[in-house]
């Protein structure tokens, strides 16, 4: 029999707010516990909940980015269960009435495009954090993270893979750190996943009863605990058994799911509109105005760097990961200068290269580069007008990152431009080939191979100055004659 698996993802994007979305208290990471609680995401009584605008601007904004509705009335629920860490005994969600509605999403699998739908995507609050180490057997409760913003963005049973599903996740982080609706941080939790794992025949329509997969917070943990979940189905029923729904645990240690709690319905959490709070009401004005302040999303993006700079998808692909990264190169395209696809491209494999190297090591992000763009153009004017070598190149730009200052002042200093007099090539040449009889016999032998050691010789000897293509081409003139 073969089986076909069907993915819907949840996820938790913690929206970018200085304060709480219902309360002042600031929502930074890292604090000591129980300092940024305030009396209302305590749920003390007598105290009442204010929306926090900017909440509201950036679920706008993600419904925008996705081509979803943007719902002109919308309302808060509350949700009620029973936990430690949720003080109010409810927490402020929506339910029927979501701010954000039928969207999408393109992914890319395999060359393969497919839009995979958004159902809705709605505001709600944290809850806070119980803390189970440290306490002797006790357990502490930690309320920072009470009523910080959350946007949970809930696809469609779309997905068909594991691989699918981390390409949506993928997609998905890009646009809201993009948007700058969030800051993306997965170890820190604010982009974190529910998978909603069933399997089905192939070619059934009906679904398959699905498991809940909580909290899985990186790329990589989300795909393993998918297609453990996938296989765990198969074989479950493959040998006469049935899934139950339920809530599962991954365990990366392990690399397993585990059965955590049964299913909650819907229906067992009283949701009902709080009363607290107004319906939330959205002008179209205000619509308006955040389309016109939109930046240029991530795809159009890559697809403008493909048609105007000539890039191949890949090279466009990883410099529109990022807005920052894309903002760099596109004004390192500007500053450079010269003819226009050599620089793109030339400009292209230096911020993918050495300067996406020099700052994974040194931990930085591009917009903290100690080579701002402007600085790098210089550069990359010298080896575009001949000055520098590759290799040079990449010595100079060792200086830069030193702070030893500019280009040019760094090719004065140590003197390193590039020899491009041929005469000068040719004597080092004639002094190579005069130096190793027994090597050009027998490349004139026919070891062609022989021709590298040659090239190499002479760039040594030139210290590495001397233009490697005219090195080449003369080498051969020189060995033909
Ligand atoms: P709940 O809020 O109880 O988790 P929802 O109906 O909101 O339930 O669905 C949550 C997610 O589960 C959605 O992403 C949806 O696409 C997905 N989903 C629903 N049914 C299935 C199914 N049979 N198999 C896999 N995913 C499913
Ligand atoms: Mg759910």
């Amino acid at each position: 029999m073969e089986w076909e698996a069907v993915i819907g993802l949840e996820v938790h994007t913690q929206l970018a707010t200085k304060s709480k979305i219902f309360s002042g208290a600031a929502t930074a990471y890292g604090a000591e516990p129980n300092r940024q609680a305030c009396a209302i995401d305590l749920g003390l009584p007598g105290v009442l909940p204010v929306l926090n605008a900017e909440a509201v601007r950036m679920a706008v904004m993600l419904g925008l980015a996705i081509d979803a509705t943007v719902a002109r009335r919308s309302v808060f629920a509350r949700k009620n269960y029973f936990y430690p860490d949720l003080p109010k005994g409810y927490q402020i969600s929506q339910y029927e009435l979501p701010v954000v509605a039928r969207g999408h999403l393109d992914i890319l699998v395999d060359g393969v495009a497919k839009r995979i739908g958004i159902t809705r995507a709605h505001l709600e609050e944290d809850a806070g954090k119980s803390l189970h180490e440290d306490f002797h057997g006790l357990s502490g409760i930690d309320l920072n993270r009470a009523g910080t913003p959350l946007l949970e963005i809930v696809s469609e049973p779309d997905l068909r893979s594991a691989q699918e599903a981390v390409a949506y996740l993928k997609k998905l982080h890009q646009l809201v750190v993009w948007l700058g609706i969030c800051d993306g941080n997965m170890q820190e939790g604010s982009f974190r996943c529910d998978a909603n794992v069933s399997v089905r025949p192939k070619g059934q329509e009906q679904f398959g009863t699905r498991a809940e997969i909580k909290n899985v917070n990186s790329f990589r943990f989300v795909e393993r605990a998918i297609e453990y979940e996938i296989e765990r189905q198969i074989e479950l029923i493959e040998g006469g058994g049935r899934v139950v729904q339920e809530t599962r645990l991954y365990d990366p240690d392990r690399d397993e799911t585990r059965s955590m709690r049964g299913k909650e319905e819907a229906n067992d959490y009283r949701y009902f509109p709080d009363p607290d709070l107004l319906p939330l009401v959205i002008e179209d004005s205000f619509i308006e105005q955040l389309r016109a302040s939109l930046p240029e999303l991530p795809q159009a993006a890559f697809a403008r760097f493909v048609r105007d700079y000539g890039l191949p998808d890949y090279d466009a692909a990883t410099l529109t990961a990022e807005r920052a990264t894309a903002g760099y190169y596109e004004a390192l395209v500007a500053a450079t200068g010269g003819e226009a696809r050599l620089c793109a491209k030339l400009c292209a494999n230096w911020v993918m290269g050495d300067l996406a190297a020099a700052l994974n090591r040194a931990g930085l992000p591009i917009s903290e580069s100690p080579v701002p763009a402007e600085a790098l153009a210089g550069l990359l004017g010298r080896v575009l007008d001949g000055t520098l070598s590759g290799k040079l190149a990449k010595e100079v730009f060792g200086a830069m990152w030193a702070g030893e200052g500019t280009a040019d002042a760094i090719i004065a200093a140590r003197g390193l431009v590039q020899l491009t007099d041929s005469s000068a090539i040719d004597t080092l040449i004639d002094g190579i080939l005069a130096a190793s009889p027994k090597q050009v016999e027998q490349y004139r032998a026919g070891q062609d191979k022989l021709f590298g050691f040659f090239v190499g010789q002479v760039m040594k000897a030139s210290k590495g100055k001397a233009n490697p293509q005219q090195v080449n081409e003369r080498l051969l003139a020189r060995l033909k004659g």
